[in-house]
């Protein structure tokens, strides 16, 4: 069997380490050609003992440096910052590039990698959220195929396969609602960073943990399913299913729902995306259907999530606004996790930015062409930073 080249973007990620986890599972499978990471050196360092990558890119040349001195003796090509990641994503020839970095830091990375007609398994969901629409269209030009990694839209990928486009009524995400989908609105004051932390059925990344918990992330989620499946925001519809079990669901024209099941486990739709067409038998706990007893579907309390419903207005208005809401809300959830704001204030930061574009949008003084028309991956990076500006003016 040939093996399968990887670069895996965000090496050292909750994504990342999984994905090094299937591989150890089956090394004869796939060949580790690439890694990078951005801070999490010492773990980068673990992962070359391990997997003997060709090239890695670390954050910095201080880091770069630091890890020169500890394998002197290897053939190992070391990069770093911005421009190192680009160097190795689209020289180093793979078979499947998998996008695991956290945020708009993504982009240019993926981008590159799908200029270079690479696969892509994406969990860089901010990839799509941004720049869908380009990234979608340089795809079909240079033949790159999108495997999305996030587990709804996996789901939602299975349950496509062998039928027609036209026949789809409607794409159904699943959200298990977070930490708070119990806690009653006058209760929400009280809500602290650890309980935001806490969440109840999947195990990820801090920022992605606490969009989960303000229902940014399904937000985020509508954007790019309207990307990936070519659907309009009006045809995708968000339900509460607090078991995680069912991940998304298809409902044709015919009153047929197709859906995808599993355990919570991210390792599920990443081996999907590895091993595609083909199925990979992961050592992981079975779900056992007897033992589920019942799954739950609810609709969602909106009044409890603001920030679900800004997502969806922003899918709506199109343009510049899913990028800026997604720079604001990188730069709140920052200053969330460093407790320089209050859970509440979440969604009234980012609202004010939103109404900011708007104005801006409407001024006779705007300079900015990239707050209307998102043309080029550098209009939809300076979008996200004028919202990530605007909202870190605000906290401050
Ligand atoms: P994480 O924080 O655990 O890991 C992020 C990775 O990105 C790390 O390897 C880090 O070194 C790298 N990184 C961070 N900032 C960077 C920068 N400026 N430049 C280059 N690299 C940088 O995040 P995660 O939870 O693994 O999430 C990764 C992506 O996958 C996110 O877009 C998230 O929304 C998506 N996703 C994650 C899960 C999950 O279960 N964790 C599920 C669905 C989608
Ligand atoms: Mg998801």
């Amino acid at each position: 069997m040939t093996k399968k080249r990887l670069t895996i973007l965000g090496s050292t990620g909750s994504i990342g380490t999984s994905t090094l986890d299937i591989v150890r599972q089956f090394p004869n499978h796939f060949d580790v050609c690439a890694l990078s990471c951005h801070s999490r050196v010492q773990q980068l360092a673990e992962q070359i003992r391990e997997f003997h990558p060709d090239i890695v890119c670390v954050g910095s040349e201080e880091q770069a440096d630091w890890l020169q001195k500890q394998f002197a003796a290897k053939d190992l090509t070391i990069v770093y910052g911005d421009e190192g990641l680009i160097q190795l994503t689209a020289e180093t020839k793979v078979d499947l590039v998998v996008a695991g970095i956290v945020g708009s830091a993504g982009l240019r990375s993926t981008y590159a990698a799908i200029e270079r007609g690479y696969d892509i398994a994406l969990a860089n969901k901010e990839t799509m959220v941004l720049s869908g629409e380009l990234m979608v269209t340089k795809a079909q030009e240079t033949g790159s195929t999108i495997f999305p990694v996030d587990s709804e839209h996996n789901a939602i990928f299975q349950s496509l396969v062998g039928h027609q486009q036209s026949d789809i009524e409607k794409i159904i995400l699943t959200a298990s609602g977070g930490p708070f989908r119990d806690t009653p609105l006058s209760q929400f004051h009280q809500i602290t960073l650890q309980d935001a932390l806490n969440h109840p059925n999947w195990n990820m990344g801090n920022k992605i943990t606490i969009d989960s918990a303000t229902m940014m992330n399904k937000g985020l989620e509508v954007i790019e399913a309207r990307w990936l499946f070519d659907i309009p925001v009006s045809q995708i519809e968000v339900v509460i299913h607090r078991e995680s079990i069912v991940h998304s669901l298809v409902e044709y024209t015919d009153g047929s729902f197709i859906a995808q099941l599993g355990l919570p486990d991210m390792r599920i739709p990443i081996a999907f995306c590895l091993a595609y067409p083909a199925r990979l038998p992961l050592r992981s706990e079975k779900m056992k259907m007897a033992e589920l007893g019942k799954l739950h579907f609810e609709p969602v309390v909106w009044e409890k999530f603001p920030c679900l419903e800004m997502a969806i207005s922003a899918a709506n208005l199109g343009g510049a606004a899913p990028a800026v809401l997604n720079g604001a809300n990188e730069a709140v959830v920052a200053a969330y996790l460093e407790e320089r704001i209050h859970f509440l204030e979440i969604a009234g930061i980012l609202k004010k930015v939103l109404e900011q574009l708007c104005l801006s949008q409407k001024s006779q003084e705007n300079h900015y062409p990239f707050l209307h028309h998102i043309q080029t991956i550098d209009d939809a990076l300076k979008a996200d930073n004028w919202g990530r500006l605007e909202a870190q003016s605000l906290i401050n």
